[in-house]
């Protein structure tokens, strides 16, 4: 395993004075690129922020959280540490109990049954998602069939399905196109899951507009921001590379679209949640390795990939440039509404947003020899 090969190279570093000496034992000169942007999306900082906010204000007080908060083992590991209760149904959560909605949203009827038990909810839903939640509302009160694009077992697949489930199919590949039950083609929508692979989405719309060419997009694009970013930036990079690492959870979709849009360029790709399932075998004759991150996995394990590499191998980092990412959200009406009962300020926010220049300064002081190449492929958001 790739521990160990980094354990000896220390141990040898550490006899021969240093973790210079360690390096000449592999090789030297690998190029890290680092894809920006990369990690946490708007969505994600928001639903750590409730969380952060609960602990602080409830540091005595169970809080269960339906779902995991985002799909990141290691986030959902450390908010568990702090006391953090995660739950997969409601009837865990005790009677009026305070519980969080995940990033990824629920069903009206999750709703419904959390008020049954009196719970106070917090709703971390992202905006985004909700988005798609409202269009599916709005479509179906109108009377659209809306056929819904996206991996049927997905939390949020199947919060928005909650919305018009009498309304609303679920297609996953093109081949399911053909038994969609369509009674009007005139009245028939289309909408996405929010962290799907665009190509992926692509074809199955290609699909739909063959054979109900009057079905209707939707308003806006229902794949989010952050997701589009992060698979462009991959895109444009992966093709000089020879391994791409792609850092997140398994179940984490964006963090898997990720890794098979990198493995369709034609470049060998694996997802791994940290540096401990790098394996020695894969860098064999690798060069150049860019470094992303899904959405929902936090820097500082982009960072232990990077001086792990370093250590074993040398070599130098170069950070891509893509898109600026300015988007933010503010904290959810039901925790603002809840701090103003406790009697707290909500205008606070606890969370730090990384960025390029952060990882410059961490760069710096980790004597790690870096540079900043801006990319120009298309609009930023
Ligand atoms: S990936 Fe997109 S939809 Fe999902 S939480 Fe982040 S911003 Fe929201």
């Amino acid at each position: 395993m790739y521990r160990q090969g980094v354990a000896a190279a220390r141990a040898v570093g550490r006899f021969f004075g240093g973790y210079h000496q360690a390096r000449s034992v592999k090789r030297r000169g690998m190029k890290l690129l680092l894809a920006n942007p990369r990690g946490f999306c708007a969505g994600v900082y928001m639903a750590i922020d409730v969380l952060d906010q609960l602990l602080e204000i409830y540091p005595d007080k169970p809080i269960y959280v339906l779902h995991e908060i985002v799909h990141n083992q290691h986030v959902v590991d450390r908010f568990r540490h702090r006391g953090v209760r995660f739950v997969d149904a409601i009837d865990e959560v005790p009677r009026r109990a305070v519980v969080v909605f995940s990033a990824h949203g629920v069903s009206p009827a999750l709703r419904r049954q959390a008020s049954e038990r009196e719970l106070t909810t917090i709703d971390a839903t992202c905006p985004l998602v909700t988005k798609v939640h409202m269009e599916a509302i709005r479509y179906a009160k109108k009377g659209y069939q809306i056929v819904l694009i996206g991996h049927a077992d997905h939390q949020e697949i199947i919060g928005t399905r909650g919305e018009a489930p009498e309304a609303i199919q679920v297609v996953t590949s093109p081949a399911q196109v053909a038994s969609l039950e369509i009674k009007d083609p005139q009245k028939l929508v289309y909408l996405t899951q929010t962290t799907l692979s665009m190509d992926e989405a692509s074809v199955i719309i290609t699909a739909l507009r063959t054979a109900y060419p009057q079905i209707k997009d939707p308003p806006s694009d229902d794949i989010c921001y952050a997701t589009t970013n992060r698979q462009k930036a991959v895109h444009a990079i992966a093709p000089e590379c020879d391994l791409v690492l792609v850092i997140g959870s398994k179940n984490s979709s964006n963090s898997v679209r990720l890794t098979e849009i990198a493995q369709a360029t034609g470049t060998s790709a694996h997802l791994i949640d940290d540096d401990s399932e790098l394996d020695d075998a894969w860098f064999d004759g690798v060069e150049t390795v860019l470094i992303t991150a899904g959405a929902s996995a936090p820097e500082d394990l982009v960072r232990k990939v990077v001086r792990t590499l370093i250590d074993s191998f040398g070599g130098e980092v170069e950070q891509r440039d893509v898109f600026h990412e300015s988007v933010e959200f503010g904290l959810p009406g039901t925790l603002k509404e809840f701090m103003l009962a406790q009697g707290v300020d909500p205008t606070g926010r606890t969370i730090v947003r990384d960025d390029a220049v952060a990882l410059d300064t961490w760069l710096t002081e980790q004597d790690i020899t870096h540079r900043t190449i801006q990319v120009t492929i298309g609009q930023s958001c």
